[in-house]
């Protein structure tokens, strides 16, 4: 689309460039053609008349040879008819000369024949009297001594008009000559302007021709580079990964030499987009594509998928490989990110698929690589290897996430209620609502497999809502029913976005007739880690409100110290894992010891959960622990179950969790 747009603008341009050249040369050539013409008219002019005068002066010239022709035969002639004659002959050259004299004044002179014309007329008007006397008398008598004054006095001074007249001849041709010259060097002029002009007319078609077939270059590039290249990171995106895979295998085919594709998906990203905002997210995904490109080879390939994915094509890595890559890849990430003083720690999931032992094309290495990537993730691994049965596992999840919607709305969701035990009172306090689906084909289906799925399908905050409806009805009936407990309720980090959530809270609040202090919102550590915003002004809403909230899984996540006491939080929740492995783990008993005395330092109430041995509940009993919940105490129980617990079972077990005599000195 962009591509067809950005085509015709080129072509619009160069056709633009070309004519704007042809129109300066034809402009040009005109003015030039019409320069010459001007200066021929000009020329043709001046040899016109200059032609003229020359002819008037030769008249004159000639006339003036005959007077003295004539004036010497009458100093020879002694018959007086043929003097006669000669005296007319002599009067008719002088009129000749006259005339063509006359003709001559009367045409446009310079100042230099108008001169030349006027020392003529000078030395006629002062030699003639005397020429016309002697002539006269010459006519008359056959006198030697006239004919002596006419060779030797009048004839000379003929000759000197002769002389000047002949000057005025060379001055025509003077002129004449000059006229041409100039014409010529004129000519000279217009064709060295027309050679300057029309190449500079050349160079600018040149430039223009230069300039636009670069752009277009630029822009055939930045097309290319768009289409192919990830505009964040700069690395090749989905269609180049997928050439640079078609190549990798023909490279393998011909070498007989295996590769692999190992997709890699950041742990906890989506929780440092959602919380730090878009801009540490973009600059977390710069960084991880620049290690990335540090570790690789030259003829490998990393890739952006989009997100927080990226793929990598490994030139001749097979199984054996593997592990060692593994430890590259894991090392190269293992180095925390810093966003000014947030220290944010990266990890990634990743998914290995081989040629040719997995697949021989591209689409099916990719699949293959994103499913044993979601197997990765889901047991927590850095990375795992493809294998055939991973795929129905992977084509159930994606069928499930398709259901979800539905089962929302069909009421296929339920929730089962655990109980928490105060370890003083040995009293049940309160329970947490945990959600199940009760999915019509495959059973009953703990969160963990599909509360990930509503996030990724956008569906949590209706699930959140549907819970907290529920949960907070299921809350009034208790009460109703004489059990003064309170209801915790999960939230995921997304849902800490949701400016309407302390509003949706009391209205279901008050609807049910329930003071808020029954109600404990249980928030994920990570999901508040960063501080973010709009996370800290809706949890002091909710503690405004006088809903009671909890940090859950403590002691996964990054909080620090100073982080927790801005928090408006009221109870920490030990996470599961350190209380299983407590009894075996002498690190993870130091952790459980260190949050409950954390938590009373800081004047909150310690939760610990996972609590499945008499001895754990006894060591917490002795830690100080408040509260508990865990199998050994009661399983997460469907609502009718939980009534029934509650009535009849609850006060014989918890009676049974009395210390046994002597053990809290132990
Ligand atoms: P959680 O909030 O840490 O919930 C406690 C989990 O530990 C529950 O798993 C519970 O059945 C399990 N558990 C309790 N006692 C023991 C024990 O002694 N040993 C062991 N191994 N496990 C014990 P469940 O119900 O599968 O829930 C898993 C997680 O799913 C929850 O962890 C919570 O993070 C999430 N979840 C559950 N319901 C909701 C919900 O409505 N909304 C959201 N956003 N998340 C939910
Ligand atoms: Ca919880
Ligand atoms: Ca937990």
């Amino acid at each position: 689309m962009r591509q067809n747009q950005q085509l015709p603008r080129i072509s619009i341009s160069i056709v633009a460039g070309f004519l704007i050249v042809l129109a300066l040369m034809i402009s040009l050539a005109v003015v030039g053609l019409r320069y010459i013409s001007e200066a021929n008219a000009r020329l043709k002019d001046i040899v016109e008349n200059n032609n003229l005068k020359t002819a008037l002066a030769t008249d004159m010239q000639s006339a003036l040879r005959e007077r003295a022709l004539s004036m010497h035969a009458m100093s020879i002639l002694t018959d007086p008819f043929d003097k006669e004659a000669e005296m007319e002959r002599f009067y008719g050259y002088g009129s000749v000369y006259l005339s063509a004299r006359e003709r001559l004044e009367q045409l446009p002179l310079s100042r230099q024949e108008r001169e030349t014309l006027s020392r003529i007329s000078a030395l006629m008007g002062e030699s003639n009297p005397e020429v016309l006397a002697v002539m006269e008398m010459g006519l008359a008598g056959n006198d030697q001594e006239i004919f002596d004054r006419i060779r030797n006095k009048a004839l000379p001074k003929q000759r000197k008009i002769a002389d000047e007249v002949s000057a005025l001849i060379r001055l025509q041709h003077e002129l004449t000559d000059a006229a041409i010259r100039r014409a010529d060097s004129s000519y000279a002029e217009v064709r060295s302007l027309m050679i300057a002009l029309g190449s500079s007319a050349v160079l600018v078609g040149l430039l223009v021709t230069f300039y636009v077939s670069r752009r277009a270059g630029l822009q055939a590039k930045q097309l290319t580079t768009q289409a192919l290249y990830d505009s964040l990171t700069g690395l090749p995106n989905r269609s180049l990964l997928r050439d640079r895979i078609e190549q990798a295998i023909a490279h393998a085919r011909r070498s007989n030499r295996p590769f692999c594709i190992a997709m890699m998906d950041l742990n906890r990203f989506k929780e440092v987009n959602d919380t730090l905002g878009h801009n540490v997210g973009d600059e977390l995904l710069r960084e991880v594509s620049r290690r990335l490109r540090k570790i690789m080879r030259a003829e490998d390939t990393v890739a952006r998928m989009g997100g927080d994915e990226f793929v990598l094509v490994l030139q001749g890595l097979g199984k054996d490989g593997i592990p060692a890559f593994a430890r590259k890849l894991h090392s190269a990430l293992e180095t925390a990110f810093f966003w000014g003083s947030q220290r944010i720690d990266i990890s990634a999931s990743t998914g290995i698929a081989l040629f040719p032992s997995h697949a021989e094309d591209a689409s099916s290495l990719i699949r293959y690589a994103d499913i044993a990537m979601y197997m990765a993730k889901r047991s927590g691994r850095d990375y795992a290897l493809y294998s055939p049965d991973q795929e129905q596992v992977n084509r159930d999840r994606l069928s499930l996430k398709s259901q979800l919607r539905e089962a929302i709305q069909s009421g296929q969701l339920t929730l089962h209620y655990q109980p928490k035990i105060d370890h003083r009172t040995c009293q049940v306090t309160g329970v947490e609502a945990l959600a199940r689906w009760n999915h019509p084909e495959k059973g009953m289906l703990a969160p963990d497999s599909f509360i990930p799925l509503a996030e990724e399908a956008g569906l949590i905050e209706e699930v959140t809502h549907w819970v907290l409806k529920t949960a907070i009805a299921q809350l009034a009936a208790l009460h109703a029913g004489g059990h003064r407990l309170t209801m915790g309720v999960n939230l995921s980090a997304r849902n800490l976005h949701e400016i309407e959530l302390p509003g949706t809270v009391a209205t279901l609040l008050a609807a049910n007739g329930v003071a808020p202090q029954y109600l404990t919102l249980e928030i994920t550590e990570s999901a508040v880690m960063f501080n973010p915003a709009d996370a800290v002004s809706i949890l002091g809403k909710l503690d405004r409100m006088g809903v009671i909230l909890a940090i859950d899984d403590f002691g996964t996540g990054y909080s620090s110290l100073a982080h927790l006491r801005q928090l408006p939080v009221d109870e920490i929740k030990i996470d599961k894992s350190f209380v299983i492995d407590m009894e075996q783990n002498e690190n993870d008993a130091v952790i459980v010891r260190s949050i409950i005395d954390l938590a009373h330092n800081l004047g909150l109430k310690a939760v610990a959960e996972g609590v499945d041995t008499r001895d754990a509940w006894d060591t917490l009993t002795i830690l100080g622990c408040d509260c508990s919940q865990g199998y050994y105490l009661c399983k997460p129980l469907p609502q009718e179950s939980l009534l029934s617990w509650l009535d009849d079972s609850a006060a014989l077990s918890m009676a049974a969790l009395q210390p046994a005599r002597g053990a809290a000195s132990s």
